[in-house]
């Protein structure tokens, strides 16, 4: 995910840059607005942070100057507190979000995410494997149009499973997915999760001659079947 952040602010360009990069972003940095419009205009980022308060030319022009030459990369503007005439403003020029400083790394990027997933539209945040729908952005699943009700750890660990349909995942995979560090390999917290998520999709779905769509792979974890 490649992200272009014009911002004049040495101290803030470099927190921000050090927060995404560390979430897996790209980041690119220009410090006043002529050469932010330059490379907004080139092209290839998926996302613009354009701080308003800028040297040499203001981020409320630079995006008015992007949207009037066409150009569509969705833009998050990152404004002061009293600058609410200017979001304002900014919204009715093309802006796609914002979010007021100071933030916290984790806002912004969660702000990029969903701004990205809305943008991508209803296709790519389902996952849909057999009779099995997963909504990543209602964090919803049905099953033949039934609503299976999931914790966040089970909903999560069956994005994962789903998203990995038809691979093997280890439980040590999974654990540092999902539980997100290392716990004791032998723990059986993942079984016991596997089973919950098995006996409600089955309430719906009874398991067929096949079994559930979470296969067990003896000794080594866990598989969706792909055409479960
Ligand atoms: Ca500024």
């Amino acid at each position: 995910m490649s992200v272009l952040l014009v911002e004049d602010e040495a101290k803030i360009a470099a927190f921000v840059r050090a927060g995404l990069t560390e979430r897996g972003f790209e980041v690119e940095i220009c410090s006043d607005g002529n050469s932010g419009y330059e490379r907004a205009a080139a092209g290839g980022h998926d996302v613009i942070l354009l701080d308003i308060l800028l040297t040499r030319r203001d981020g409320l022009s630079v995006l008015n100057s992007l949207r009037a030459a066409g150009i569509s990369t969705p833009v998050i503007l990152l404004t002061a507190r009293n600058e609410l005439g200017d979001r304002v403003e900014g919204l009715n020029l093309g802006a796609d979000d914002y979010i007021a400083k100071p933030f916290y790394v984790e806002e912004l990027s969660a702000r990029i995410q969903a701004l990205l997933r809305r943008l991508s539209g209803d296709r790519n945040s389902r996952l849909q494997v057999g009779p099995l729908v997963l909504d990543r952005f209602e964090r919803q699943v049905t099953c033949r149009g039934h609503a299976i009700e999931l914790t966040s750890r089970e909903f999560n660990l069956l994005e994962y499973l789903m998203r990995s349909a038809g691979r093997v995942l280890t439980r040590k995979q999974i654990l540092e997915h999902v539980w997100g560090y290392d716990f004791d390999p032998s723990t059986n917290l993942v079984d016991v999760c596997i089973q919950r998520i098995r006996r409600k999709i089955e309430f719906i779905e009874p398991a067929g001659d096949s079994g559930s769509p979470i296969e067990s792979v003896r000794g080594v974890g866990y598989r969706f079947r792909e055409t479960a």
